[in-house]
């Protein structure tokens, strides 16, 4: 007889032998309160600051989103009652995607059930509706883009992360009437690093190709509007498909794509990550809904994150703790070894009431493990303060070195990450960033 429970145990075993097993966090979040959750831990439940959302804006919290949410739910129910096809277009889903396609200042924009599925089914769907077509891929892209690029099922090419001489090369080499795709980001997360837009754009335009760009870690939190960083950097116009989620700085759940009406709508009738499935709920999409109107007005918020990521830098910097060099609101403190990493997330939740998950491989290459921080608007220096004291009596604790020079070093990581991420893909190793 086949040993099936064998198997999945000794799944679990490989992965505890190379120290990735995850083990998550019970925490319940309190409306209100943000940062603030009750963790359930072993000695029962008690207040912790949490300081790793992708709630980057604590929109999820905010009064309007919430009563947006409540109001629906009860208007329209708690279920969507079908795929889009089937009875599941709702009208907060329509009112949602045509504030996306403002925000973006694109013809069209399609909602999925998340950020994941619109990258899976998105690139792959966009792909194969061009003949031949090359994909360019950056080294670093997220899970749900390789998949996406894995699914598409036609040629692809990987350029070195950010790296826009290798861009040009594998561009230049392709043959000039191939359809060509470059799949990026905006913004990195676990490293916080920022795709040169403006020059990908360059590129692009020169080599006749399509350009999709994953704003995930940026939308709501960059641009005057929250548009994302191709926003900011004035590029909007120039992309051609614009990836995003409603599920950070939004507050939410959900993905999109917006774009171009015929591509928008080919994706939409051929796409089977978005025919095949429910849609959005009506409550979460007039929450999502909520957020984005708030914050294309409001920029309190993006005020107030800025402020303390500058100031968590800054902090940590001057206890001497290594934190990477990073431009935007994500702050990785490295630590460089996965078990150490576990620990230090350990004894900031047990001994200080911290949460921060440690971010171990396969999230990031093997030596890079690392605490990271995401300061929102509701960190206050207060917090702040509390955090570096924490961090560096753990730091002690565990004989980790403090007053490292670490941002001279994070262009090597950048190398070592793209390595990673080739082996990665060989192994089909899910490289699952949050
Ligand atoms: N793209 C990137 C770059 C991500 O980091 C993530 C998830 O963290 C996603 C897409 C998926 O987004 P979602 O969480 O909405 O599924």
């Amino acid at each position: 007889m086949f040993d099936y429970t064998g198997s999945f145990q000794s799944a679990i075993a490989a992965l505890k032998r190379e120290r990735c097993y995850r083990v998550f966090a019970d925490l319940e979040r309190k409306a209100g309160q943000f940062p603030y959750a009750l963790w359930n831990g072993p000695g029962g439940s008690r207040d912790v600051v949490v300081w790793c959302s992708n709630d980057y804006l604590g929109m999820g919290q905010h009064p309007k989103v919430i009563e947006a949410m409540c109001a629906a739910a009860r208007a329209m129910g708690a279920g969507a009652g079908g795929t889009r096809n089937i009875s599941g277009t709702n009208r907060a889903l329509v009112e949602l995607e045509a504030e996306l396609a403002d925000l973006h200042g694109k013809e069209a924009a399609l909602v999925f059930t998340s950020g994941y599925v619109s990258n899976h089914t998105g690139i792959a769907t966009i792909a194969r509706l061009l003949p031949d077509c090359l994909i360019l891929s950056d080294a670093l892209n997220h899970n749900s883009m390789i998949e996406g690029v894995r699914a598409a099922g036609c040629a692809k090419q990987i350029w070195r992360h950010n790296d826009l001489e290798h861009l040009e090369e594998l561009l230049s080499r392709a043959r000039a009437d191939r359809p060509k795709l470059i799949v990026f980001e905006s913004v990195y997360s676990m490293d916080g690093d920022i795709a040169p837009l403006e020059r990908i754009c360059e590129l692009a335009e020169r080599y006749d190709a399509m350009t999709y760009l994953d704003e995930v870690h940026a939308v709501g939190m960059y641009g005057p509007r929250g548009a994302g960083m191709a926003e900011r950097d004035g590029v909007m116009g120039r992309i051609d498909v614009i990836e995003g989620t409603l599920a950070k700085a939004f507050g939410t759940l959900g993905g999109y794509i917006a774009g171009g009406t015929a591509i928008v709508d080919a994706v939409r009738s051929h796409a089977p990550g978005f025919i095949f499935t429910t849609a959005l709920p009506p409550a979460i999409a007039a929450a999502a809904t909520a957020a984005i109107v708030h914050l294309k007005t409001s920029g309190k918020e993006r005020a107030g994150q800025r402020r303390a990521v500058a100031a968590t830098k800054a902090a940590l910097r001057e206890a001497g703790l290594p934190v990477m060099a990073s431009e935007t609101h994500i702050v990785p403190v490295m630590v460089g070894d996965p078990d150490l990493c576990k620990q230090a997330s350990d004894l900031l939740l047990d001994r200080h009431g911290i949460y921060i998950q440690p971010i171990n491989y396969p999230t990031v290459p093997r030596g890079t493990e690392r605490l990271r921080i995401t300061p929102t608007p509701a960190h206050d220096l207060r917090l702040i303060g509390q955090l570096a004291e924490a961090m560096v009596s753990v730091w002690h604790k565990l004989d980790l070195p403090l007053g490292s020079d670490y941002p001279e070093r994070t262009p090597q990581l950048w190398n070592l990450g793209a390595r990673w991420a080739a082996t990665a893909r060989t192994q089909a190793i899910p490289t699952n960033r949050p």
